[in-house]
């Protein structure tokens, strides 16, 4: 009955995958690497064309899931190490430490993944609304 246009036919929107992600692929096409090396992010994926980098900064909210990770297993490390081990803090706190700095360092490239999920997971990009890879390429403007 009504004229209004069925929002379910229109809004072809791509939910990004969370195997994807923890496999530092692209969350949206699960097929191109985001990482370059080991900390250099593409600036786009090679296969479908998402830009991995969206404008100065947007990884910093990263800094925000490897904090609380880290903290989190910190904080579990610590009282496994007291309370369930009773080992003494000259040993628990240099193996603490160790574990927080060893952790935030290693999950630094997955905690940026997991940083792009969350956001596309709020905002979730119509199909088709970016530039292919091959149209990046052929631009002219950019010549
Ligand atoms: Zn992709």
């Amino acid at each position: 009955m009504s004229d209004l246009p069925h929002p379910a036919k229109e809004d072809h929107r791509i939910r990004p995958s969370w195997k994807a992600t923890l496999r530092l692929h692209c969350p949206l096409c699960g097929k191109g690497k985001v990482f370059r090396g080991w900390f250099e992010i593409q600036p786009a994926c090679s296969h479908c064309g998402w830009e991995f980098q969206r404008e100065d900064g947007y990884f910093l909210g990263s800094i925000y899931v490897n904090y609380t990770l880290a903290a989190l297993g910190t904080a579990l490390l610590w009282l496994l190490l007291r309370v369930i081990l009773d080992w003494p803090s000259t040993i628990a706190l240099p193996l603490a430490a160790g574990f927080l700095a060893g952790f935030s360092a290693w999950f630094l490239r997955y905690a940026r993944a997991v940083w792009m999920y969350i956001d596309l997971l709020v905002d979730q990009p119509l199909e088709g609304s970016w530039p292919a890879p091959d149209s990046k390429a052929q631009d002219p403007s950019e010549t």
